[in-house]
C-alpha cells in the first residue's frame, strides 16, 4: 500500500496538500488534505481499500447503494449505483431502507450513523439490503 500522506492523492491525482481541518497536520507532520479534491486521509485510505477490493471481486458486476456522498467512492466501478443524499431528492432513511432484501452487492454508509437517531435498526436494514455474497462498511 502507498503512502497515504504522500506526494500524489490516490483520488484525483492532485500533488499539492493543505492543513486538515482546524489546522491539523498529520501525523508526520505533512498537511493532510488534498487541495484537488478536499480528501484527507481517511478518504485516501478508504479509496485503497475499495482499490483493492476490486481486484479480487471485480464491482463492474455489482449494485451499490451509497448512503452520502463520498470522495473515495466511484460510482462508475459498479454495474449500478444509487445515491442517496439526505435532504435530497433520492433521501433514504437507513432506519427504515424502502427496499427489498439482499437488493444490493455493496452498500456503503460512512460517516453517517452516528447522526441516525436509532443506529441499531440502521444496522439491521443496512445488513438485510445487503446481499449474503456482498458487503457493506
Ligand atoms: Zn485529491
Amino acid at each position: 500500500m502507498e503512502d497515504l500522506n504522500m506526494s500524489v492523492c490516490n483520488i484525483c491525482g492532485g500533488n499539492e496538500f493543505i492543513s486538515g481541518p482546524g489546522g491539523r497536520l498529520s501525523l508526520t507532520g505533512k498537511p493532510p488534505k488534498c487541495k484537488g479534491c478536499s480528501s484527507l486521509e481517511r478518504h485516501r485510505c478508504l479509496r485503497e481499500i475499495y482499490l483493492q477490493l476490486n481486484n479480487f471481486m471485480p464491482f463492474k458486476k455489482m449494485s451499490a447503494l451509497q448512503i452520502s456522498k463520498d470522495r473515495a467512492i466511484d460510482p462508475e466501478w459498479f454495474a449500478s449505483h444509487e445515491l442517496s443524499i439526505y435532504g435530497g431528492d433520492n433521501s433514504i432513511d437507513i432506519q427504515n431502507i424502502g427496499r427489498q432484501d439482499n437488493r444490493y452487492d455493496v452498500v456503503i454508509c460512512n460517516h453517517v450513523l452516528e447522526h441516525i437517531e436509532n443506529d441499531y435498526l440502521a444496522l439491521k436494514e443496512l445488513m438485510r439490503v445487503s446481499s449474503d455474497s456482498g458487503f457493506f462498511n
